[in-house]
C-alpha cells in the first residue's frame, strides 16, 4: 500500500473560500517575504524584543501593508480574504513579529470606519507604506477585561484634550508612532488619534517580557498631563469609545480565529512529518495506534474549526457576523489551537520541549491567545448573554 505523502500546509483541506488570482498573488508574495526576509531573523529579533523598523518598510514595499485600506489612501482596496492569506502565510512561516495583522487588521480598521477624512488621509498611506506602526492602547493596569474602569483621562480644555494615565500590555508599545488611546473623556470612553513621536508628556517603557512572543514587542504606555488637538478625538464624536471598540472587537476576534486555525493546521503538519520520521521500539511514532488516534483527533478538530471559520469569514464579508459568533469562534478555535499543539508537543517527545523545534515555540506562542482580546472567559460571558 503506498503511504500518503506528507501533507502540503494548508493544502489537504481546500478552504471553500472565494479566493481569486490577486489573493494567491498575495500568497506567494506572502511566503516569500515572511519565510525569505523574516524567518532566517527569527533568533535576532526575539533577543531584541522587537523587529528592526526596515522590515516594516519593505512589507510596505510589497503591498502587505494596508491591503484593505482604499486605495485613495495608499491601500489595495482588497477584501478579508486579502488578510487571512496574509496571517496564513506568516504563520506557517513561523513569524510572529512584525505583527502584521494587528496594524493591518486592529489598527487600519479603526481609521477607515471611524475616521474623519483629515485622520484617514494624514494616518493610512503613512501605515500602509510602513512609516508609521500602529498600536491600540485599551488595557490598563486595573482594568483589563472590565474595560468600563479604565482611569486615563481625557480633559477638554478649550481646542485641546489634556491625557493622564497608563496603559499597559500593549503591542507595538514600545515602537508604535500611532496609537489608537481609549480614554474617558466627559461624555464618556471615547478613542484618540495619537501621534506619540516627541509628543511631550508622553513615555513608554521597556519592552515587557514574556514567556512566548517573544520578537513582538509589547509595553507600557504612559501620559503625564499630555496635550492633544481636539482633531486627535477618532471621528470627532465624544462617549463613542465603547461602542467603537465593541463593533471592531469582532474583526480583531475573527482575526485571531484565523491565526488560530492556522496555527492548528501548521502544528499538525509539523507533528505528521515528525513522526514519520522518529523511530521507537523499531517503528515510525505515527505508527503506534495512539500517535495515529491522537492525530486523527486533531485533524479533525482542525477541520471542524476550519468549517465553522469559514462560515464566519463568509459572514463577515456578507456583514453579518455578529459579537456572539465571534467570541464562539475566538474561544473555541484557541482552545483548540493550545490543545492541538500540546497533543503534538507530546507527540515529539523530548524534542519538542527543545526550543530549536518549532512544536515548542509554537505551544509559548499559542498560550496568549486564550487571554488577550478579550479573555475566553468574557467570550463565554458573551455567548451567555445572548443565551
Ligand atoms: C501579549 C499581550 C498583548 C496584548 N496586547 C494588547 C494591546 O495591544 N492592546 C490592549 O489594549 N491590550 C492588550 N493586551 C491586554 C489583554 O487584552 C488583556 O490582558 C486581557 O483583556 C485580560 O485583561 P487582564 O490581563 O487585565 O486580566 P483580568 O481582567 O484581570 O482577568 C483575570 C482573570 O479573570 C477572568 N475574568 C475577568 N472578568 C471576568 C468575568 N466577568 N467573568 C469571569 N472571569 C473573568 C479573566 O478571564 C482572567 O482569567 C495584551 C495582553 C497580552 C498578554
Amino acid at each position: 500500500m503506498t503511504r500518503q505523502q506528507p501533507p502540503a500546509a494548508f493544502g489537504v483541506w481546500p478552504a471553500s473560500l472565494p479566493y481569486r488570482d490577486d489573493h494567491e498573488m498575495l500568497r506567494e508574495t506572502a511566503r516569500r517575504f515572511f519565510t525569505g526576509e523574516c524567518a532566517p531573523h527569527r533568533e535576532a529579533w526575539e533577543e531584541a524584543g522587537m523587529v528592526p523598523r526596515d522590515i516594516w518598510r519593505r512589507a510596505g514595499e510589497l503591498g502587505l501593508l494596508c491591503p484593505r485600506i482604499d486605495p485613495e489612501y495608499g491601500g489595495s482596496g482588497g477584501d478579508l480574504l486579502h488578510a487571512v492569506v496574509l496571517t496564513e502565510e506568516q504563520v506557517r512561516a513561523g513569524v510572529v513579529a512584525p505583527v502584521i495583522s494587528l496594524h493591518n487588521d486592529v489598527v487600519a480598521p479603526y481609521l477607515a470606519a471611524y475616521g474623519t477624512e483629515a485622520q484617514k488621509a494624514r494616518v493610512l498611506p503613512r501605515m500602509a507604506t510602513g512609516e508609521w506602526i500602529g498600536a491600540i492602547a485599551m488595557t490598563e493596569p486595573s482594568a483589563g477585561s472590565d474595560l468600563r474602569a479604565m482611569k486615563t483621562r481625557a480633559r477638554r480644555e478649550g481646542d485641546s484634550y489634556v491625557v493622564s494615565g497608563q496603559k499597559t500590555f500593549i503591542s507595538h508599545g514600545a515602537t508604535a508612532d500611532i496609537v489608537v488611546l481609549a480614554a474617558q473623556a466627559d461624555a464618556g470612553i471615547s478613542l484618540f488619534l495619537v501621534e506619540v513621536d516627541g509628543l511631550e508628556g508622553f513615555a513608554r517603557g521597556a519592552p515587557l517580557d514574556k514567556m512566548g512572543q517573544l520578537s513582538a514587542d509589547t509595553a507600557e504606555l504612559f501620559f503625564d498631563e499630555v496635550r492633544l488637538p481636539a482633531t486627535a478625538l477618532l471621528g470627532g464624536e465624544e462617549g463613542r469609545g465603547f461602542i467603537q471598540l465593541g463593533e471592531r472587537l469582532v474583526e480583531e476576534r475573527l482575526m485571531t480565529g484565523v491565526v488560530a486555525q492556522a496555527f492548528m493546521e501548521s502544528a499538525i503538519d509539523h507533528t505528521i512529518a515528525y513522526t514519520r520520521e522518529r523511530k521507537a521500539f523499531g517503528q515510525r511514532v505515527i505508527d503506534f495506534q495512539n500517535s495515529r488516534f491522537r492525530l486523527a483527533e486533531a485533524r479533525t478538530e482542525a477541520v471542524v474549526c476550519r468549517t465553522f471559520l469559514e462560515r464566519c469569514i463568509r459572514k463577515f464579508m456578507d456583514g453579518r457576523l455578529d459579537a456572539t459568533e465571534a467570541a464562539m469562534l475566538k474561544w473555541w478555535s484557541t482552545e483548540q489551537q493550545n490543545r492541538i499543539i500540546d497533543a503534538c508537543v507530546q507527540l515529539h517527545g523530548g524534542y519538542g520541549y527543545m526550543l530549536e523545534y518549532p512544536i515548542s515555540r509554537m505551544w509559548l506562542d499559542s498560550r496568549v491567545a486564550k487571554i488577550y482580546g478579550g479573555a475566553n472567559e468574557i467570550m463565554k460571558d458573551i455567548i451567555g448573554r445572548a443565551l
